[in-house]
């Protein structure tokens, strides 16, 4: 029998339009060679260039139409002469938030050990997963200005961490670790000596998860300690789970330990599939290489193997890797930001030439 998935295509803006290519591409080889699999792709043309011609960022039912699709696919959005607060608030937040994505998740790990800044100091063995809260903690929009215009103008930045969410986004990375097999570990970072009232919730809950999971082993770190450690030994983690505002700084750093954010893969899930998940690299549109056909489609074709793990299609997630991993060992063609000449759209062919052998 034919599995049929419909899956929504919001390129967005800059390399998110041109790395796009390549994971369609990726995604039209693997239903070529498996007959059993067929997609049905959607394009929508949501993103900044669509705000500054309609003042908006998305259409105004676009969360009522993205509803029925099995997933959705994100380039990046971001433009200068768009205010990141808008593009990020009217399509990527409100899609988190009205779907529910608020388990973030975001794999590190290196394939190839000389794209890795740290290669001359013998550390190899990176592989961990970020599990970041998605819809809350201090990215809630909780907020505002007072006395606005006045010498005591002030600004005022609430977080929300609910004990529902935290509970799940936590029993999310307990589970994840069970699963990986690799050191049975998750670590929380916290910053409960500066945030007094949301970090130490962030605590208390995490030490109650950490009782129901006795075969997990845990460790808790503040932030700082946490980007230090990252470094200094970053073979030491397996599963992190952070709040929205640390987990999207650290994953950067992550990323760079990976050999840039051209590497950097990212799912936003709904695990309880009540609504879609969203698929979107770590990287935002990056306008000073967009247009030049230079951007790195690594992260994207990650991506896309990220969404073929949660339909349940690991086979063809693995496949993907296989062919990532094959390409970076032969250094034949890669982008400029990984040392190479390779466009983006040779590397995408060489990905979808490997993944046919
Ligand atoms: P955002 O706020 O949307 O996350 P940003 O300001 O953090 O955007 P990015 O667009 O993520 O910036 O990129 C930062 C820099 O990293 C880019 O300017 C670019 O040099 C590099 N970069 C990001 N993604 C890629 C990629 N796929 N290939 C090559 N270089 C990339
Ligand atoms: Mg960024």
């Amino acid at each position: 029998m034919v599995k049929t998935y419909k899956i929504a295509v919001i390129p967005g803006d800059g390399i998110g339009i041109e790395v796009m290519q390549e994971g369609i591409k990726v995604l039209n080889t693997l239903e070529k060679l498996n007959k059993d699999i067929k997609f049905i792709f959607d394009w929508y043309d949501w993103g900044c260039e669509y705000y500054l011609t309609t003042g908006k960022m998305m259409d105004d039912d676009g969360i009522e139409k993205l509803k029925s699709y099995d997933a959705i696919l994100l380039g990046a959005v971001g433009f200068p002469g768009v205010p990141d607060h808008i593009s990020l608030r009217d399509l990527l937040l409100k899609i988190r938030q009205e779907f529910n994505q608020y388990i973030n998740l975001r794999p590190i790990k290196l394939l190839a050990e000389e794209d890795c800044p740290l290669k001359n100091k013998g550390v190899k063995d990176i592989d961990m997963v970020f599990v970041r809260e998605n819809t809350e903690g201090e990215y809630a929009g909780v907020g505002g200005i007072q006395r606005e215009g006045t010498e005591e103008e002030l600004a005022i930045q609430t977080s929300v961490f609910t004990r529902k969410n935290t509970e799940k986004v936590m029993e999310y990375a307990f589970r994840l670790a069970k699963s990986r097999n690799k050191l049975n570990k998750v670590t929380s970072v916290t910053k409960s000596n500066a945030l007094n009232y949301s970090m130490v919730f962030w605590d208390k809950i995490f030490k109650e998860k950490a009782e129901q999971h006795k075969d997990i082993k845990t460790e808790t770190f503040h932030v700082d300690a946490t980007s230090m450690y990252m470094i200094q030994r970053p073979e030491s983690f397996d599963v992190v789970v952070a709040s929205n505002l640390f987990g999207d700084i650290l994953t950067d750093l992550g990323a760079t330990l990976q050999g840039g954010l051209g590497f950097a893969a990212g799912a936003n899930i709904n695990p309880e599939r009540e609504y879609p998940s969203m698929f979107e690299p770590v990287h935002g549109s990056a306008p000073e290489i967009a247009g030049k056909g230079i951007a790195n489609p690594i992260a994207m074709i990650w991506t896309v193997k990220m969404m073929l793990d949660f339909l349940e299609h690991e086979d063809l997630g693995q496949k993907i890797m296989g062919a990532i991993e094959e390409i970076l060992k032969d250094r034949k063609k890669l982008t400029p930001d990984l040392g190479g000449n390779g466009t983006t759209s040779e590397v995408g062919d060489m990905i979808c030439e490997a993944i046919k052998k």
